[in-house]
């Protein structure tokens, strides 16, 4: 291809205002596209798709996320060729990447391993979402027309990543259970059924049930913020102490008056900070903590004579102490602080 005439350099009257070098610019990003992109089907090719393996592996252990790769073939391709034509064969892929794009969803990446061997890396996916993904894309094919030369089926291995698994490894796997697709006739998708999704599912166990801390619960005042963040953390605990199935005076009376100690610490603390800042609400907010604190106590006696169960703790906890006193209540007072810091929108107190 003739290279494009470089633009002339005489207008260039400053780096933002240069016309040569925006030219050069978008020639890089051009020649960039190009090298990353398989020239048939105008898919990702194979250097780009090492490249995409490593960031999304790092992602997925950061953000400990799954992701799964998914592996797909045409069945009997050389037939295709045989048949009708090395052109016709090179015309079905190029329809085959049209098809296979439209059963994608918008995260996923599609890449042209070689040959009529085709690659998906499916981010935040285990491997029973991309079996579903496999499946749908196999039924996409199958469903297609294609015009150079009919019907065709394909192939495919699906494999979620496991932990410490080098990228070579994961795509040997997902290569294994495409060789067991083939051979057991076709037109079908195996899956390596391990992956890091369960193993995380249980190694978190409870944490289902765990209050998750918010950025927008930050008040901006650092001692506030760091007791809501420990109270969150004694109320975990205090879930997992009702959940490990111990009784209640070895595992969650003694978790209770953690919660139950640092509560009454906190009140004290978050009232002396509101009257050094003037808080015009001071005596409504020391009702509101009073009222509270007195529902903590008594629903430690029913907890301590085992008549209160996980439903009437967690309701205390998730309904009672955040949404309506740490969401609603104290946004009351989070102006206060708004100054002390970078700006935060206020939180709804609807
Ligand atoms: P299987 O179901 O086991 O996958 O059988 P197959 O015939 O699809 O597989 P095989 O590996 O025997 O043949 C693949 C064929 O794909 C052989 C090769 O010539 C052809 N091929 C590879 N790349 C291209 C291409 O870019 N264009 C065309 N038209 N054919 C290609
Ligand atoms: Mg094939
Ligand atoms: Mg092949």
């Amino acid at each position: 291809m003739p290279t494009p005439p470089v633009p002339p350099v005489e207008d260039c009257l400053s780096q933002e205002n240069c016309p040569a070098l925006a030219w050069h610019r978008q020639r890089l990003a051009e020649l960039a596209q190009q090298a990353a992109s398989d020239s048939l089907t105008g898919l990702w090719n194979r250097a780009h798709f090492d490249r995409m393996l490593d960031s999304e592996l790092d992602r997925s252990r950061r953000y400990r996320q799954p992701v799964a790769l998914i592996l797909f073939d045409v069945d009997h391709f050389k037939r295709i060729n045989d048949l009708h034509g090395h052109q016709a064969g090179d015309a079905v892929l190029r329809e085959l990447a049209l098809v296979a794009h439209s059963a994608l969803r918008a995260p996923d990446a599609l890449f042209r391993w070689g040959g009529e061997e085709f690659v998906i890396l499916a981010p935040s996916t285990g491997h029973r979402g991309a079996q579903r993904l496999a499946q749908s894309l196999c039924l996409r094919v199958a469903d297609a027309t294609f015009p150079a030369i009919g019907k065709l089926t394909v192939s495919a291995g699906v494999a979620e990543h496991l932990d410490a698994e080098s990228g070579n490894d994961w795509f040997q796997r997902a290569d294994a259970m495409l060789y067991r697709a083939k051979s057991e006739g076709r037109n079908r998708i195996c899956t390596d059924a391990r992956g890091n999704s369960d193993r995380w599912a249980e190694r978190n166990g409870t944490s289902a049930l765990h209050l998750v801390w918010q950025e927008a619960y930050e008040c901006g005042e650092p001692t506030i913020d760091g007791e809501h963040r420990r109270l969150f953390d004694l109320a975990n605990a205090l879930i997992d102490a009702f959940l490990s199935g111990k009784d209640e005076s070895t595992a969650i009376v003694p978790a209770y008056e953690r919660l139950l100690e640092h509560i009454a610490r906190h009140f004290a603390d978050e009232e002396a900070i509101l009257a050094r800042h003037g808080f015009a609400g001071l005596e409504r907010h020391r009702c509101a903590h009073a009222g509270l604190l007195a529902r903590a106590h008594a629903l430690r006696s029913e907890v301590a004579a085992g008549s209160a169960g996980l439903g009437r703790l967690i309701e205390f906890l998730a309904a009672d102490v955040v949404a309506r006193h740490l969401f609603k209540t104290d946004s009351d007072f989070y102006t206060l602080f708004a100054g002390d810091g970078p700006s935060r929108a206020s939180i709804p107190s609807g």
